[in-house]
């Protein structure tokens, strides 16, 4: 029996306005106020971090940021820190989105120096990786996640390690209505599994959360969840509308 707890992620990308977001989390928490079995995280754009750190105040909810940059503070106009993420009260972020890597020039070199800042300031990273379509139907499906976690991880000390969880989030199925099979899901995660172990160690990858990403909705849920491999969701989407998303965390 796995002793890693699932966590269920909200990206809600560019979407909601401060009151949409309150409006969001009043109607939410009554939905999921009694449920302890998964950690919940949502991940609002920036504007609307307050008023989600204000709706969830006192409730077992986490905060997360979608994406921030390594370094502290400077001159880096429209960029965030890890401070100031920690200081607005969230708790978690979001590295490496394939979004952020197709249209903002993400790479696995500034996933690793951005996941090296998140430890730094302790909060809990999710890191994104996951192949293109052009890279499963070309066999390279394997190579790139290979690439992408051992990139992902570089230099990350082990003692320090055992908070990040990865999310693995196939490209063709971010958005798509195409989700993996959860025997593709759970291969792909073997796979980053075993990186992880000979980047860091049995003991971490063994512990290490490992989420799927990819058009999760409550029909698709549980089948996914039952996977021993799969130890949660990232949900785009279906987290945007309260009771979807409760009932992809009620799975
Ligand atoms: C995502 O944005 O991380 C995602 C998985 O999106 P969707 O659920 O809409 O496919």
């Amino acid at each position: 029996m796995s002793t890693r707890k699932p966590l269920i992620a909200a990206n809600w990308k560019m979407y909601k306005t401060p009151s949409q977001s309150s409006e969001f989390v009043t109607a939410f928490l009554p939905l999921v106020q009694h449920h302890t079995r998964d950690e919940i995280v949502l991940c609002p754009p920036f504007v609307d971090i307050a008023a989600v750190v204000a709706g969830t105040r006192g409730s077992h909810i986490h905060v997360g940021g979608q994406n921030m940059i390594w370094q502290e503070e400077g001159a880096f106009t429209g960029e965030i820190s890890a401070p100031m993420l920690l200081a607005c009260g969230c708790s978690h972020v979001i590295l490496g989105h394939s979004e952020r890597r197709q249209f903002f020039g993400e790479t696995d070199e500034t996933v690793n120096k951005k996941l090296h800042a998140a430890l730094k300031h302790k909060l809990t990273p999710i890191v994104c990786v996951g192949e293109l379509l052009a890279e499963r139907e070309s066999g390279k499906t394997e190579e790139v996640l290979l690439r992408q976690t051992s990139k992902g991880l570089a230099g990350v000390a082990p003692d320090l390690a055992q908070s990040i969880v990865i999310a693995y989030e196939p490209v063709w199925a971010i958005g798509t209505g195409k989700t993996a099979t959860p025997e593709m899901a759970a291969e792909a995660h073997r796979i980053i599994r075993e990186q992880v172990a000979r980047s860091l160690n049995r003991d971490i990858a063994d512990k290490m959360r490992i989420l799927y990403g990819g058009s999760v909705k409550p029909e698709n849920a549980s089948a996914l969840m039952s996977q021993k491999e799969i130890d949660g969701a990232l949900v785009g989407g279906a987290s945007l509308d309260p009771q979807s998303f409760s009932k992809i965390v009620l799975y």
